[in-house]
């Protein structure tokens, strides 16, 4: 049986440009910090990615500082800066949350409306309390694919001497990304939510703001973050950049249809406000995700529920909960998540593995 992989926002298949770049480079080689041609070798593979990662962004190739992917470069910016004071969305990724927790300092939470956009009054109000604050609001939400106003955010921020970091892992590879129009301080990215390795990611700061390292024992990166620059992986991250075709939108949208039509009870969240083109995220009451997830990779569909957590098990979406979905309902969220290999049959696969989920459910109930 043919599989349809619908998850690109856990991970996407890597690309074969990203495969390519990775074999060479694995081939070759190289400590990029050794002075022999292989060292120098491996440091111009590293140097090429980070102006094709920098020129992509339009950033200065100084801002680039490559991790060990989105993880690592949440926890560096919101434990990197020594501000006073955390305001951070109601949701964020785990990895924002719990290393806002780890820094000690006091956290506020930006809470979102019903459609899961960020409150920019409540985050003025936030602002007026004493302290100088780091602003985290991710660019779009990884269960919901809903757009956050960043740009805005980065303004009334700057307006009360604060600094915006933005978590875009989500974005990077979808839509076209440019670090100065948004006018953030910091921002995250990763490479494999766009078909590039796993285990690959950078951290883009603004040229001249000091960062306190993470990690000690090493001068690399300027200084920003130690250990040997991991040169297949950063070769692949910028060999998979580039963005998804504009008919992903109508995809998507014809599959929101498709599961209207074939279940006509199934909510949608976040639809009514502007999301990612690759997204859609819903529930059918009475169905729940454990269950809906088993059926549907049984018939070689692979989709998440709305709350995917890093166990694998099915908890409940601090996202939706956020967004005040009740919890009858969160409980059956299902995250269908199309990326740059997607096509018309893996949608048509989606909907008649959906149609065969509804009605065992059905069958279980009666
Ligand atoms: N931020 C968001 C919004 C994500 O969706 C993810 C992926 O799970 C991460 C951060 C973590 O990135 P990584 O898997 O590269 O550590």
């Amino acid at each position: 049986m043919m599989r349809a992989y619908l998850d690109h926002n856990a991970t996407s298949p890597l690309k074969p440009a990203a495969r390519q770049a990775m074999l060479a480079a694995l081939e070759e080689g190289g400590n990029a910090s050794s002075i022999h041609s292989e060292g120098r070798s491996a440091r111009n593979r590293i140097e090429a990615a980070r102006e094709a990662i920098a020129a992509e962004l339009g950033v200065l190739t100084p801002m680039v500082i490559f991790t060990s992917g989105g993880t690592e470069a949440n926890n560096l910016a919101l434990k990197g800066l020594g501000l006073d004071r955390l305001i951070i969305s109601a949701i964020e990724h785990p990895c924002v949350r719990e290393a806002a927790r780890a820094s000690g300092k006091p956290v506020d939470l930006i809470p979102v409306d019903a459609n899961g956009v960020a409150d920019l009054e409540a985050l003025k109000t936030l602002l007026a309390k004493p302290g100088k604050a780091l602003v985290s609001l991710m660019m779009a939400n990884n269960e919901t694919g809903v757009l956050q106003p960043v740009a805005e955010a980065a303004a009334i921020t700057h307006a009360h001497g604060g600094l915006l970091h933005t978590d875009a892992v989500q974005v990077l590879g979808k839509q076209p990304l440019r670090f100065p129009l948004i006018g953030a301080d910091l921002m995250t990215l990763s490479a494999h939510k766009l078909g590039g390795p796993l285990g690959a990611g950078a951290l883009i700061i603004r040229d001249g703001l000091p960062l306190i390292p993470l990690l000690d024992g090493g001068g690399q990166e300027l200084r920003r973050r130690a250990g040997t620059e991991n040169a297949p992986a950063i070769a692949g991250f910028a060999a998979s950049l580039g963005n998804l075709p504009k008919e992903i939108s109508s995809l998507r949208d014809n599959l929101e249809s498709l599961i209207q039509a074939a279940t006509p009870a199934a909510v949608f969240f976040g639809k009514a406000a502007p999301r990612l083109s690759n997204t859609t995220c819903f529930a059918l009451p009475g169905l729940a995700a454990d269950t809906a997830l088993i059926s549907l990779d049984l018939d070689g569909v692979s989709v998440s529920s709305g709350s995917a957590c890093s166990s694998g098990k099915v908890g409940r979406s601090h996202v939706l909960a956020a967004m005040g979905v009740e919890e009858n309902i969160a409980k059956g969220a299902i995250r269908v998540s199309l990326g740059w290999n997607s096509s018309v049959q893996d949608v048509d696969q989606f909907i008649a593995a959906w149609k065969r989920a509804a009605t065992r459910a059905k069958q279980k109930a009666a």
